[in-house]
């Protein structure tokens, strides 16, 4: 069975009234929830606070990134250690500005999957192509390279504990959103090579990129898309709400 999650991501953004202001107007929502999951990553100097502010509301913080060593010199980092002390339940690997902004290669992302399992956080893989890639075709063999890359000899943890998310890079942040048949397309591919290559056909597999209270909707319609994580419409509580009463 796969549970429905509406994962926050906030980037650099919610100060900390705003984290509570967010959390006072989230109030109760997710308590009575059972059949879906809501996590809300802030940034990283927030997270004691937003976990403080989220016990006992059945929602699970998680962290944008981590570095993938437990603690030491590692100047401007945070690592395993800081994570746990912190209440995080969740990492975010791969982001599309993780791995263009960032640079972080392949090799990199692979050893955060690693990691993550390691540690027994939930991991939430994202993968998604750039605009020049879909246009070239080279789609389907972009989105194969990152998971072969991060998961080939290296996917031991639980089924529930890997979801991946299909962010296509071009509907980031930039109010184009995939038709839900372009999604639905993309998450079909996705849980086919799940069940192919790792017997894993029961993978949460999100959406993100520009979902809305208006088109969330008509993407969890689609058959093998189990949620969304969302950035610019989950940093107010009245928006997020209605993402996550859908
Ligand atoms: C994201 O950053 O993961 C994201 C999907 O952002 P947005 O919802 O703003 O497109």
């Amino acid at each position: 069975m796969r549970r429905p999650i509406i994962a926050a991501n906030w980037k650099m953004n919610n100060l900390s009234d705003e984290v509570i202001r967010f959390f006072n107007e989230f109030g109760d929502t997710a308590i009575s929830l059972k059949d879906r999951e809501v996590v809300i990553a802030p940034a990283f100097p927030y997270l004691k606070m937003a976990a403080d502010l989220a016990k006992g509301k059945n929602i699970t913080v998680a962290a944008q990134d981590v570095y993938p060593e437990m603690e030491g010199a590692f100047t401007g980092m945070v690592g395993a250690k800081m994570l746990n002390d912190l209440g995080v339940g969740a990492v975010i690997i791969g982001h599309s500005e993780r791995r263009h902004i960032f640079k972080e290669s392949l090799e990199l992302i692979r050893k955060k999957v690693t990691f993550v399992q390691n540690n027994g956080w939930k991991l939430i893989f994202c993968i998604g192509e750039t605009l020049p890639e879909r246009e070239s075709g080279k789609l389907y063999d972009i989105i194969k390279e990152q998971i072969y890359t991060a998961f080939d000899g290296n996917l031991w943890c639980d089924t529930e504990k890997a979801v991946i998310a299909y962010e296509p890079v071009w509907a980031i942040g930039t109010g184009v959103v995939a038709t839900p048949e372009q999604a639905a397309e993309m998450h079909a591919f996705v849980r086919k090579i799940m069940k192919e290559r790792y017997n894993r056909e029961e993978t949460v597999i999100l959406y993100g990129g520009s979902v809305k209270p208006d088109n969330i909707k008509g993407l969890m319609s689609c058959a093998d898309i189990d949620g969304a994580l969302v950035g610019g419409a989950s940093l107010k509580a009245c928006s997020f709400k209605k993402l996550v009463l859908y």
